[in-house]
Formats: structure tokens, sequence, C-alpha cells
């Protein structure tokens, strides 16, 4: 029978009413006195930086702006709060239009693919946008089109001769991407036409020295004149400066950004380019050309935003979160993004004068980078998105990488640092917490979540930390720290770790009263329940899954953080069988994929410890083709994974039983324990990696089985002279002793 689980409603509800108002700290620069600035909204649009449709991305694009927007919005929408998070593909522009050509498809076609796959990999990642499209739309096209007609009516938008460079072979013009040549500043040679890769140098095509055709290869272009459109913004500048100005809350990345191109004036921009692949502009004269991609692409948001309204059924849907200024709207952008989200695209928006709405807050990333380089979408350098899922979970990418959120310098993903992260906060904290708790409850309480007892101090104090964690990381999140909120919550995961050794409800359960092992499970319970709502918008796979294992009705994206401090009910039935929530990396496998995608921090770990190199090991491999045949030979039965052995090779084992005497843990260890074993003749000392299961106290006198005759070995240091038998059911380990109590010594055959 499955008994309801009883939430309270009311602490919810408080909750949310608190969670509307948005508590704003402001430092004054002038008085260096804290202004506390309270602003009442009552919905949240969320935006992320489009992500260019022509390659897959990498992790440092993914951590910037996809990744924190859904985190955010998945955490509002569990406070209840009325929630449109919005991003999709920048679709035009020329290196499209390159990608294409190299690709031998039309731009139209590979744009679509392109789109369809990035689609997929964020959906993979568990991204929970309302809508992901993209901007090769119709309602894209008629908003850049009337907003631009708005610009042009209010004096914003003026023409201006320039010159251009023209392939006589193709026939075509040549913009951007579509010329290469020498860079005039470095002399580098493969300089495209709007930036030089090497010095970075912003270049025009007719810049370059010896100008190639990328479509002929040919250098057979002239230069021509033409008119183009440019827009002028310098008329809002004092509007712009003041709105950022009304910002200091914002991340200081994005404000210094911002200031330093308000120093320097917003100056006149081409607006115009030669190409088909784009949106027409709308004006007489121009029906040949389209808009260069940067003035479309950031109206995406907006059009996006329509077209979720459109398949709402409600087209002017859009406009309750664009034009009423009681929208929050907040930005998630890389920092080579905040020209555009702090300077041109909101004086676009001012200067057309619509009544949408400008940005409340822009939350700007520093750069991730990979193993100490730079990644690079065209040098192919680091971990790409689809790359990313076919080597691990997508919790496992999204717990790292914003662990390590380049939220106020830049960062370094390191291969050894992913899989400590991934072993030690993952499996062996959360994982290891979650599945004690609920083995426990299976084998020793039938399923059934026990009865609490009297409430000791150390019962409430952990239940107290659940309540104040949940508090602190509402706190932290709804201010948009990323970092700072996991490393609460995993802080109390430690706790909770901490709480359960303590509590021991291992020793407890051999007592005849079971009272305090039963509450102790209880508040783990409890305490797993609190555990998988505060990670939900994090690791969103993995809570699900606790909820699931505790067998919870309710979803866990709908299940507030107030609700924390609701209490699964006893005799709750949880799922029979859970399984660990985190499987353990290997280091031979994360060696494996540093040598393979390159990396630093494996090639230190290769010079510490050279026999760990795999390209080493496949000589070694060679010299005994002999042993390595037998091994296939033998393989057995299915169920049997190792090679069968005659009795002769088992009697080559001297395995007896001892009595532990003495055992302490090893210094600077957190798994190792010293254990003084008698075995009748001798008094052995062995080492064993069982410091997380057992406690010291409890092993003295008990009688185990030791391998006597297995080499001697330094372990960190300590000598161990044999090796004690356990059965491994990861993560719990159980010592093998005798069932009935025998003189130290005796051989076991
Ligand atoms: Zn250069
Ligand atoms: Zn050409």
């Amino acid at each position: 029978m499955h008994k309801k689980v009883l939430y309270s409603r009311t602490s919810c509800q408080k909750f949310r009413e608190n969670a509307l108002r948005i508590f704003l700290i402001r430092f004054s620069r002038t008085e260096r006195r804290v202004i506390t600035v309270t602003k009442t909204k009552k919905r949240y649009l969320i935006t992320s930086a489009l992500p260019y449709v022509n390659s897959v991305k990498h992790l440092g694009n993914f951590v910037s702006s996809l990744l924190p927007a859904d985190i955010y919005a998945r955490f509002l929408r569990q406070r209840g709060e009325d929630v449109l998070a919005v991003c999709g593909t920048d679709d035009h522009g020329t290196p499209a239009e390159v990608s294409a050509l190299e690709a031998g498809m039309s731009v139209e076609k590979f744009v679509e693919q392109m789109f369809k796959k990035q689609k997929d990999i964020y959906e993979r990642f568990g991204l929970s946008f309302d809508l992901f499209s993209r901007t090769h739309t119709e309602e894209n096209a008629e908003l850049t089109q009337h907003l631009f007609l708005k610009l042009y009516e209010n004096g914003f938008i003026k023409e201006k001769e320039v010159q251009t460079l023209f392939c006589k072979n193709c026939k075509r013009n040549l913009p951007d991407r579509f010329v290469t040549g020498t860079c005039p500043n470095c002399k580098y040679e493969h300089a495209r036409g709007d930036q030089c890769e090497n010095c970075s140098k912003v270049l025009d095509g007719i810049d370059l020295i010896n100008p190639h055709c990328i479509i002929c290869g040919k250098s057979n272009t002239e230069i021509k004149t033409g008119n183009h459109l440019f827009i002028d913004l310098a008329g809002v500048e004092k509007k712009v400066k003041k709105w950022v100005d009304s910002h200091e809350e914002w991340p200081k990345t994005t404000t210094s950004i911002a200031n330093s191109w308000l120093k320097e004036g917003l100056r006149p921009r081409s607006i115009s380019r030669d190409i088909k692949w784009g949106i027409p502009i709308p004006l007489k004269g121009y029906e040949d050309k389209v808009f260069y991609v940067w003035f479309d692409a950031p109206i995406g948001y907006i059009s996006i935003s329509q077209r979720w309204a459109k398949e709402q059924g409600d087209p002017d849907l859009w406009k309750k979160y664009w034009k009423d200024p009681d929208t929050y709207l907040v930005n998630f952008i890389g920092k080579d993004n905040v020209p555009f989200h702090t300077i041109t695209f909101p004086a676009t928006l001012i200067g057309a004068d619509e009544g949408i709405i400008l940005a409340d807050f822009v939350k700007a990333f520093q750069w991730l980078n990979y193993e100490r380089q730079k990644f690079s979408s065209s040098r192919k350098i680091g971990i790409f998105t689809d790359t990313a899922l076919e080597l691990y979970p997508p919790d496992y990418w999204r717990y790292y990488i914003m662990k390590i959120a380049p939220e106020r310098h830049d960062t370094d993903f390191l291969w050894t640092e992913f899989r400590e992260s991934v072993n030690n906060d993952l499996a062996d904290i959360l994982g290891n917490f979650v599945h004690r708790t609920l083995t426990f409850v299976n084998r020793y309480f039938d399923g059934k979540v026990p009865k609490t007892s009297k409430l000791a101090k150390i019962d409430k104090d952990i239940l107290a930390l659940l309540k104040k964690t949940a508090e602190i990381a509402d706190k932290e999140l709804s201010e948009l720290e990323f970092q700072k909120t996991l490393l609460t919550i995993f802080e109390f995961a430690r706790e909770c770790n901490k709480y359960f050794q303590t509590k021991k409800p291992w020793a407890v359960l051999k007592q005849e009263d079971k009272t305090d092992a039963a509450t102790t499970l209880n508040i783990c319970i409890q305490c797993c329940k609190g555990l998988a709502n505060l990670l939900a918008p994090y690791i969103p796979f993995s809570a699900e899954r606790i909820y699931q294992y505790l067998n919870l009705k309710e979803n866990v994206h709908q299940a507030s953080w107030s609700s924390v401090e609701d209490k699964i009910a006893n005799d709750h039935k949880i799922h029979s069988e859970p399984q660990p929530l985190f499987k353990k990396i290997d280091l031979e496998e994360i060696i494996k994929h540093g040598l393979e995608w390159g990396g630093d921090s494996i090639k230190e770990v290769l010079e510490k410890n050279p026999e760990l190199d795999p390209t080493k090991k496949d000589i070694e491999k060679k010299k005994k083709p002999k042993q390595e045949k037998k091994k296939t030979e033998t393989k057995g039965s299915k169920t049997m994974s190792k090679e069968m052995i005659t009795f002769k090779d088992f009697q080559k084992l001297d395995l007896r039983a001892g009595t532990i005497k003495e055992v302490e843990p090893v210094e600077g260890t957190k798994k190792l324990l010293k254990i003084q074993v008698d075995i009748g003749t001798e008094v052995r000392q062995i080492v064993a990696g069982i410091a997380e299961r057992y406690d010291p106290k409890e092993l003295v006198g008990k009688q185990i089985v030791i391998i006597c005759n297995l080499e001697p070995a330094k372990i960190r240091g300590v000598e161990s002279n044999g090796m004690l038998l356990a059965a491994d059911a990861d993560p719990e380990i159980s010592i093998l002793t005798p069932v009935k109590e025998v003189p130290n010594g005796s051989k076991v055959r």
C-alpha cells in the first residue's frame, strides 16, 4: 500500500509571495553605503545568447549562456513564478553561407539541419526553454523590418557610400568571410574579410593584401563603390548610459565592458550586406541587400517569443512579457556579447521607440578555457556538446561546468578535475548518502519510511540546516549566483553524510531497540528529498531519479524549495531496488579522453605515473600475445566474468581467519584504515580502504578472513602484509566474517 505523501501547502504559498520581491543590494559608489532597492515584478523573461547556427557549440559556449539560463528558469518555475525562457539559433550571416558551401549544400538546407542538430543536443542536456527556435523565420523577418522602418522614421538610419570587394570571376560581392587574404596588421596569410583570427584585428575586405574569393579561390577581384545603410544611435547615447548606470547590481564583467564602450561613444554601424542569405531590407534601392546579421539576431529573442505566443494560441501573449515593465528581463551572455546587449541592442530598442522593455539584469560570464588554452570552434579545440553527451550523462557535465562557471574570472576545464568532481561530489557525497539511506530503509524497515521518536539535538540540527540551506540557496540563486548556490547545497550534502556517519544506524540496527536508527533513517529520507528539490535546477535528471526512488507521486520540478520542510509520511513505501545515482570514472578512462582530446592535466598525471600511459601498455600487450589469447579462450559462461582456475590455483591462496586487535585511520586519507590482525602465529598489519563504511571502534574484536600470502605492499607509505576479504556491493561494503568463532589462524578452504 502506498500511503499518500503529505505536504503542507501553506508554507509554499508564503514562500512564493516573498519570492515575488527581488531585493537588490546596491553599494553606492559615492556614498559607500548600502542601499536596498525593492522591486516587485510579476513575471520573468529569460533569454540565452543565440548560438550561431553553423557548428555544434563547445562547453565554453554552453556554460556562459544556455546552461545558466536553463538553471535559472527551472529554479523560478519551481518557485511557481510566471516564466518565459527563450532561445534559438542565430541563422543568418556569411559564416553559415560559407559552411554550407563547404558542405556542398544549399544554405537553407544546411542551416535547417544544423538548427535541428543543436536543438536535439540541448534537449538531451535537459535545457528547458519554453521555445528553442531560430532567427530564419517569418516572425523575425517581419519584426526586424518593422523595427528598422521605425528607426528610419525616427531619423536613425543614414546612407553612406562605401567600397566593397567584387569577384569578377563569380560576378558577386565578397562581404566578410567570402574573402581571405593577408592581414595588413600582422601579415597572417589567412585573415578573413571581417577579422584576422591571428591578431583579432577587425577588418574590412578591402583592407586585405592579396584578397582571394573563397568560392573560386581566385584573386580576380575589384573594388566597387556603392551605397550602404548605417545606424547612427549617438542621439540615444545618454538614455543608454542612464540605463546602464541605474544597474550597479550587475556583474562587474558586464558594467566594466559597457562603460568602456560608452566612453568611446556610439559610432555609426553598417547594417546592410551585399548577400542574399538574410532578411531583405524594405527600402527602395536596397532590394538586393539584406540586414547585417548582428542587427536581426537579438531581435530573435522577441520574434521567438512571438512564435511561442502563436503556438499557445494567443498571438498577443508575447506583449505581456516584452512590453510590460512588470516583467523582470534577464539576458545570459558571454563577455564578447556585452557590447551588443548593453549598448547596440538597447540603443536600437530605444531608437525604435516601440515600448519594448530593456533588460533588468545582464548576466555576463568570462571565458571557460579548455585545459589552460582557449576553446576554439574553428580549430576544434576542447570538448563539444555532442561529444560530451556521448561520453557521460548530462548531469555530470551540468554539475562540473557550473561548479567551475567563470562568473567572475576565466576558469579552466580540466579532465582530472572533472573526474574528481564526479567521483567525490556526485558519487561519494550525494550518491552515496542517498543510496545508503535507501538501502538501509529497504533492508531493515521493509522499504517503509520508519517512524521518528524523540529528536535529539543532532537530529533537530540537521533538519534546521536543511531549512536554512533552502533559504540561503534561494537568496543566492535569486541574485544569479550560480556557483555559490551549488556550493551551499553541497555543503549541506556533506553534513548529511556526517550525520549518517555520526549516528551510525548500522550499529544501532543490531541492537534490540531500533528506535534511534529509525529516527536517523527517517531524517535521512527527508534530507534526500530536500537535496533532490534543491538540486533539481542543476542536475534535473538525477534529482528526478531520487524522487522516483523515494516513490513520490509529484514531479521534483514542480516541488518548491520551500517544500523541503514538508515531510514524507511514516510508512510511505519507497522503491525496492534503487540503483546508485552516479558511476565513478576510472583514472584510465579519463587519461584516454585526455589523450584523445588533448589536455595538460592528463600530461601531468602521466608524467607522475608513466605506468598509466596506455600507449606504453599497448607495447607490453604485444610482448605477451600468448597470455592475451588464453584469456579470451577461457572466458566461459555469460554469468562468470572471470576466467576459470584450477583447484590447484585456488590452493595457492593462504586464506586464514584472524581477529582484529587494533584499528586506526591512515593519516591524510579518507578511505584507508591501518588494521592489526592476530592470525595465531603473529599479528599482521594490513591496510584496507573501508574507512568510509566502518568505524574503527566497531571493527575491533571482529573475526575476519585475510589472504596471508599476498605480496607485501606500501599503501600511502604504510606497509600492508595481506588483504582482508569483503563483499563489494558498491557503494556498500561488507567484511566477511566466520559465522562461528574459530581459533585464529584457522585455514579457510
Ligand atoms: Zn592579423
Ligand atoms: Zn570568385
